[in-house]
């Protein structure tokens, strides 16, 4: 998980994982050295081939077990004799799946999967570190997230905050940080504030960040809901 944890940046992330579902597990070394090359130039990732091939074999061997899992959720479909063709399923998880949720999954993943498995595939390593600090601090909020047309790491509704988890280029890249601004201010018209973390600082605080955050999140979610029930308006008015 350590050495997963230096591909931290969402696009990067996917990048890699898509070499390793392509290659099967035979990385090419001339194309871990231009991967590698392009990380670096990129994503300002730091990696050699040989670390790269040690990532891709953890990502691998993820997708193997996930593939044992799949084989055997279609033999328990099988055995359940379940004939319908109008039925989908999750091939992870095996739970049953709507139509339109089957056809998104289809589209983006290339295979069926529920909202949770879709979460989890697409989620960077940090992001998900986070994600799973808060929920077993009770913190009930969302990974992979998407508000109109943005894409938010966690979002936590109730307390109206996204919590972003940006790799080293969203702070040395121009182009990188005029979005991040734009998107930020877009969310606060929506009424969303947006914190935003580096992956460092996920490293080596997570359990201290995850701590603040729950703290955090419980007063603005009694904030918003108090104003829900007693709206500023109405408290001028008494
Ligand atoms: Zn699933």
């Amino acid at each position: 998980m350590q050495l997963l944890d230096k591909i931290n940046d969402n696009k990067a992330y996917d990048i890699v994982y898509n070499f390793v579902e392509k290659y099967q597990g035979k990385f090419p070394a001339d194309l871990l050295g231009e991967l590698s090359r392009l990380l670096s130039i990129k994503y300002k990732i730091t990696m050699d081939a040989m670390t790269l091939r040690e990532v891709s074999q953890i990502i691998w061997d993820k997708i193997e077990q996930e593939n044992k899992l799949v084989k055997l959720a279609k033999l328990e479909r099988d055995l359940k004799r379940d004939t319908s063709s109008q039925d989908y399923y999750c091939e992870v998880c095996n739970v049953k799946l709507p139509k339109t949720e089957y056809d998104y999954s289809m589209t983006n993943f290339g295979k069926s999967l529920c909202l949770h498995h879709q979460r989890e595939k697409r989620a960077s390593p940090h992001a998900l570190k986070l994600y799973e600090a808060m929920r077993k601090r009770g913190v009930f909020c969302e990974l992979e997230s998407y508000n109109s047309s943005k894409h938010i790491d966690i979002a936590v509704r109730d307390a109206r905050l996204y919590i972003g988890i940006d790799g080293e280029h969203h702070n040395l890249d121009p182009e990188q940080l005029v979005i991040d601004l734009m998107k930020d201010e877009e969310s606060s018209k929506e009424g969303f504030a947006t914190k935003r973390y580096s992956l460092k600082e996920i490293d080596e605080s997570l359990d201290g960040i995850a701590d603040a955050l729950t703290e955090v999140i419980k007063q603005r979610a009694k904030k918003f809901q108090q104003e829900k029930f007693f709206p500023q308006e109405s408290i001028k008015n008494f």
